[in-house]
């Protein structure tokens, strides 16, 4: 067995590794540069924990990990010190005393890993504890946090390119799961990562059904989804996350959840820091809770079973949508990405951008972003070619997204498209000004509503021409044809729509139009139907006994988590204590085969586990 291998078995407790996980810690174990792309959930902290393990045990000394996330830092050392590694952190949380604990274990060189804010790194204190310490790797966590136009960026992280030139032995790894080629290339020139190997692993995350459905009735929409997807018999439900655009929209929804039967709780940037934590804390240790939350939520949680995230708002690009879903799932087993979409988002999307202090080219690249999205949301054919196309990933049709499952039907639409869109010509130039959807709906139906008649919009040609479809077919229709680029929304804020580039061609028929049906119909997944396959029910398959094991691994689980001030899933995931309630191990050796127990862990809750098994 490769000794990197020895690490994962004993210290982690897992059988293999994942992807190219192998590869990028024999490289650095070795003393090389790389530049590791994953995506969220992939397995990167592997990538740098076991190398560094592996060279402070082969006397290079301590490996320093530089991450942006308080949170997520204290959960990480919090899992090493379970698994028995001697692992500390240094940030602002630390009491001075504190502090200085850690920089003498750190000097003795007592310690493995140190996970080290990029604030602190920078001071001339640590700066010069480094001078009198060992130092194996550096590793840099959330690489992307260099780059100016993400939306991550930190200043401090642009200083981190001195550690090469004060310590250029000492190999370095950067990672990240933002994957586009833009800010791939802004981390090698700011990191001065030239030399160093790039591994690019797919960004594929098979366990995630992809869902996009249309906006009806938001609320109603992802109450039918929870119960019927995430909800056992007894009422309990998975944990999840729903995102929100606005403050207001995160307390409402969690409120009306709340009146519904689900554990949900609010998180914004908005709320009492001292309560949003107390949040975010629960949302971690305990089972079965929502969390309704916008964008500031999520960044530092590595909740391993997070079973769904929802967006009841439109994200802002295919990097944050793809971001965020990527919470769901870590651990490996089916998760659901599900979103309710309507013209509506697209309409405030644009305003908010429009709406924003950037300058002209950020404003064109935060456009061209939106687009993407918009096409994601639109289209007849499978998600996720889609989303991995725009991260410049080729793939075959995945058959667990909702078009795979349910290909929806599509129609010629290029009569429907030419009434828009000569509706759109017609009006703007009998006034002088471009209208919004909602008003050019009411055109085409024959709606004299007040602002027609002030207009003179009942005397245009367009005028009643769209009467046999409904309101809401026509917005369908709008929608797909701006997400195809047949129309454009305006600068300005008020949703005003423009003709696109190819719409002359579909006016004078050179140029025909498929759309998507609108579903009517909650489709097959909201009434409980096709969906349920997807739901992670770990008692599934047990027998009786097997039953008894898991409630009482559970107790012993939470009270043990409890007493270490830890989350459960620290202690150990949810398919470990599967596996131990199925097999009932009765001897030590059998219980260092389950996956997920490691040495540390089989010599610390060992026999407390077969006691357990030996009671159930
Ligand atoms: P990332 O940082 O890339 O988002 P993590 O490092 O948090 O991902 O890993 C995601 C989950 O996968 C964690 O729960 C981790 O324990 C698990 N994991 C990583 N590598 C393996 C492996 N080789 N075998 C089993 N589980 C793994
Ligand atoms: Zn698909």
């Amino acid at each position: 067995m490769s000794p990197a291998l020895t690490v994962l078995k004993d210290v982690f407790g897992y059988h293999a590794f994942r992807g190219r996980q192998a590869e990028i810690i024999e490289h650095v174990a070795e003393g090389g540069d790389c530049l590791v792309l994953m995506p969220t959930g992939g397995g990167k902290s592997l990538c740098y924990q076991i190398p560094a393990l592996l060279r402070q045990r082969a006397g290079h000394g301590v490996g320093i990990v530089v991450s942006p996330l308080i949170a997520l830092m204290q959960d990480q050392v919090a899992a090493l010190t379970e698994a028995g590694v001697r692992a500390a952190v240094l940030n602002s949380t630390l009491t001075g005393a504190q502090a200085s604990a850690v920089e003498r274990d750190l000097l003795a060189g007592r310690l493995e890993i140190l996970y080290v804010a990029p604030e602190r790194l920078m001071t001339p204190r640590f700066q010069d504890l480094l001078d009198r310490t060992r130092v194996g790797l550096f590793a840099i966590d959330e690489a992307h946090c260099v780059s100016q136009w993400g939306h991550d960026f930190r200043p401090e992280y642009i200083q981190l390119s001195v550690l090469h030139e004060r310590f250029p032995q000492v190999p370095r790894i950067a990672l990240t799961a933002t994957a586009d080629a833009v800010t791939r290339q802004e981390i090698v020139e700011r990191l001065a990562l030239d030399d160093a190997r790039v591994f690019l692993s797919s960004f594929d995350r098979p366990n995630i059904r992809y869902r996009i459905v249309e906006k009806d009735n938001a609320r109603q929409q992802l109450l039918a989804f929870i119960k019927a997807e995430h909800m056992a018999s007894d009422g309990t439900h998975d944990s999840g996350i729903v995102y929100c655009l606005s403050r207001r929209k995160v307390e409402e929804t969690a409120d009306w959840l709340r009146g519904h039967g689900i554990n949900a709780l609010p998180y914004h940037a908005g709320m009492e820091a001292a309560v949003r934590q107390q949040h975010q804390a629960r949302f971690r240790d305990e089972e079965g809770l929502v969390m309704v939350a916008t964008i500031a939520f999520g960044m530092g949680i590595d909740k391993p079973d997070v079973r769904f995230v929802a967006h009841l708002d439109l994200p802002k690009s295919m990097e944050g949508y793809y971001q965020e879903t990527g919470r769901a799932g870590r651990d490996g087993l089916p998760a659901n990405a599900w979103m309710a979409y309507g013209l509506g988002d697209v309409v405030q999307q644009k305003r908010m951008i429009d709406e924003s202090e950037a300058d002209e080219a950020h404003k064109r690249v935060s456009s061209a972003k939106l687009d993407a999205l918009l096409g994601l949301c639109e289209t007849a054919g499978c998600r996720r070619v889609r989303i991995l196309a725009y991260f410049g990933e080729a793939s075959e049709p995945c058959g667990n997204c909702d078009t795979c499952l349910e290909p929806p039907a599509t129609w010629d639409g290029t009569r429907e498209a030419q009434m828009a869109l000569s509706c759109v010509y017609r009006t703007a130039q009998a006034s002088r000004v471009h209208f919004g959807a909602t008003h050019l709906i009411d055109v085409l139906r024959g709606n004299a509503t007040e602002k027609i008649r002030q207009w003179g919009h009942d005397k245009v040609s367009t005028f009643g021409i769209g009467a046999d479809r409904s309101v809401s077919e026509w917005h369908a229709i709008f929608r797909q044809l701006i997400a195809h680029g047949l129309l454009v929304i305006d600068h300005g804020g008020h949703g005003a729509l423009l003709l696109g580039d190819s719409a002359r061609a579909v006016l004078k028929g050179e140029m025909s139009i498929t759309l998507r049906r609108q579903v009517s119909k909650p489709g097959r997944a909201e009434r409980g139907g096709a969906g349920r396959g997807n739901r992670v029910d770990h008692t599934a398959q047990m027998d009786e006994q097997a039953l008894a094991n898991w409630e009482a691994l559970r107790r012993w689980r939470t009270d043990t988590a409890r007493e270490h001030g830890v989350p459960a899933y620290v202690i150990f995931h949810d398919a470990t204590l599967a596996e131990l309630a199925r097999s009932a191990p009765d001897s030590m050796a059998e219980l260092a085969e389950v996956p997920g127990i490691g040495a540390a862990k089989l010599e610390r809750y060992g026999d407390e586990l077969l006691e357990v098994l030996q009671k159930a």
